[in-house]
């Protein structure tokens, strides 16, 4: 019998919520999230002063969370930075690192995602390494060299066993808040070649969860989690609104069709 392959769904909220319609929000998706699965895991990552608040109400609950960067410090004289411990510290289990808004707004390099991750692993949270190209990269035919080297860079500074321990999650920059979401063909290409740069570190890091971000919705999920190298996705602007994000959670339970 072959082993069922898991998928996870993690929403990125960025700077959104309030912590009323948060407290609505958070209790639909922990009771709509028990009726899913075990093969569908399920994340949010969340700004930080809401950690306190989803880490109570959430607990115990099937959905795990985290937040959307760290800094590459331990601790120190880093004003606004966030370390890593202290998302633990709140039950966080994931971290985003490398955002493209990061990457496009606060100028973080390669190098530095790389710092990050490799901060985040030693926290013990679970980074999700973000990779993309923007649309000028995609029609000069340099996807696959850019994302190369967003991964590569990171792959470059990890052990296999540390490797083995991340998420990536590939989000083409020309998709993310615009309503164009790339066709499952497209991103299928692309996590076709991370998943062949994963395999290339060692056969641990292979198995590497690949998530799809950019204008996922309910109506176009269950097409992209169908690809045979997506393993779930990284959702923006649908994990605001509970149903949207619970129907993108049910799209990745694909039981009766591997
Ligand atoms: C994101 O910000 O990670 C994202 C994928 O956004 P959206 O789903 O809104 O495109």
């Amino acid at each position: 019998m072959s082993k069922q392959r898991l998928r996870l769904v993690v929403g990125n909220w960025k700077m959104h919520g309030r912590l009323a319609g948060n407290a609505t929000f958070l209790e639909a998706v922990a009771r709509g999230a028990a009726a899913l699965p075990g093969s569908v895991q399920v994340g949010l990552c969340v700004p930080c002063p809401y950690l306190a608040q989803v880490q109570s109400l959430l607990e115990g609950s099937r959905v795990e969370w985290g937040v959307q960067d760290i800094s590459a410090h331990v601790q120190g004289a880093y004003t606004g930075e966030v370390a890593a411990e202290m998302a633990v510290e709140f039950g966080s289990s994931f971290a985003i690192v490398g955002h493209s808004e990061r990457r496009a707004y606060h100028r973080e390099s390669v190098a530095l995602v790389a710092l990050k991750t490799e901060r985040a692993l030693a926290a013990g949270l679970t980074p999700i390494v973000c990779v993309g190209e923007t649309l000028e990269e995609r029609d000069a035919g340099l996807t696959q060299q850019i994302v190369g080297s967003q991964l590569g860079e990171v792959l470059a500074k990890l052990s296999v066993e540390a490797a083995a321990r991340i998420v990536v999650a590939y989000e083409p920059v020309w998709a993310i808040g615009t309503g164009k979401s790339a066709t499952a063909g497209q991103a299928q290409e692309v996590h076709a070649f991370l998943r062949k740069l994963l395999a290339e570190k060692g056969a641990l890091v292979a198995n590497v969860p690949l998530l799809y971000g950019g204008s996922v919705k309910p109506e176009n999920a269950r097409e992209l989690f169908l690809q045979a190298d997506i393993d779930g996705g990284l959702i923006g602007g649908a994990s605001l609104k509970e149903q949207e994000f619970l129907a993108i959670c049910k799209a990745a339970d694909i039981s009766g069709v591997e």
